[in-house]
């Protein structure tokens, strides 16, 4: 794993700030307190660490930072998200430094299909350059390379995709032929199946929502989450002849909607709260309008 501190140190410096509100993902929550006494150690500063869970850079600690008159956010794991905020925020991806293995390299030379659009999370995009150039070099045309988000919104067309990294989280947003090829697992999968039966489960869930009279909008306070036009929404279901609540909460889960009297829900936060259990049909803002 690559972690660059010196640019974000040499930045404190510049800048002069005194407080430091740290913010890591729950994989380098080990890692934290070291990162936090090195910050502080060499730039002679305040330091504070972000205690909640954090998965993505839309989900900043402003109310935290204003809280404990932090001056900077140091957000380390994603890549700006653009959420707009009064408080500086200075981002610090994290790279896995892998390469190729002999393995994945034969293991791509069984897919059959000739276009393909390559996709991979930002931790490793240096190895979804390699990928590109193996499959140039084996006669594949690269229709587009693409770094994307759990949340990205994936048009380009091709004869398949591959996703390149670890877990799927991430190629769960690409649709029809999809390869994974799996770092963690050094095979390559096909995920196509699983994908048409995740888009079974959204049409049958947009039909429990259309029957559905009651519905419980949920917006997220999550500074890149959050969704403005939630009035907007909710006008709109009254007029289909819905009666529809606004419900605001931070993070999204099962649990904290258990005894509410809807009849379903609409999600205007994060598309992948849904990969999580929920007791009443749920469904995303995207899905329907
Ligand atoms: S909205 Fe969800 S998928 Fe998109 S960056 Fe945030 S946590 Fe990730």
């Amino acid at each position: 794993m690559e972690l660059n501190l010196k640019s974000v140190i040499k930045k404190i410096k510049e800048e002069n700030y005194k407080r430091i509100l740290l913010q890591v993902p729950e994989g380098l929550k080990t890692e934290v307190v070291k990162i936090s006494d090195k910050l502080e150690k060499e730039t002679k500063t305040e330091g504070f660490i972000s205690g909640e869970p954090c998965y993505g850079a839309c989900d900043l600690p402003l109310e935290e930072a204003e809280l404990l008159k932090a001056e900077v956010i140091v957000h380390i794991g994603h890549a700006d998200f653009g959420v707009k905020t009064k408080i500086p925020v200075i981002y610090i991806p994290v790279y896995f430094n892998l390469k190729l293995s002999k393995e994945l390299k034969q293991e791509i030379k069984k897919i059959k299909e000739k276009k393909l659009c390559i996709y991979s999370s930002e931790p490793f995009r240096k190895i979804l350059c390699e990928l590109e150039k193996s499959l140039l070099e084996i006669g594949k045309e690269v229709v587009n390379k693409q770094i994307i988000l759990g949340c990205s919104e994936i048009n380009q067309k091709s004869e398949a995709n591959i996703f390149i990294g670890s877990g799927k989280f991430h190629p769960f947003t690409l649709k029809e032929k999809t390869y994974f090829l799996d770092l963690e697992k050094n095979k390559l999968e096909e995920l196509t199946r699983e994908i048409k039966k995740e888009e079974m489960k959204k049409q049958a869930r947009i039909l429990k929502f259309r029957e559905a009279k009651k519905i419980g909008i949920l917006v997220s306070t999550k500074p890149g989450q959050f969704y403005r036009d939630y009035e907007k929404i909710k006008k709109k279901l009254e007029n289909e002849g819905k009666e529809a609540k606004v419900l605001i909460l931070d993070e999204i889960t099962n649990e904290k909607l258990i005894g509410l009297d809807f009849d379903c829900y609409l999600n205007t936060a994060c598309p992948r709260v849904l990969d999580n259990h929920f007791d009443k049909p749920i469904i995303n803002l995207k899905d329907i309008y």
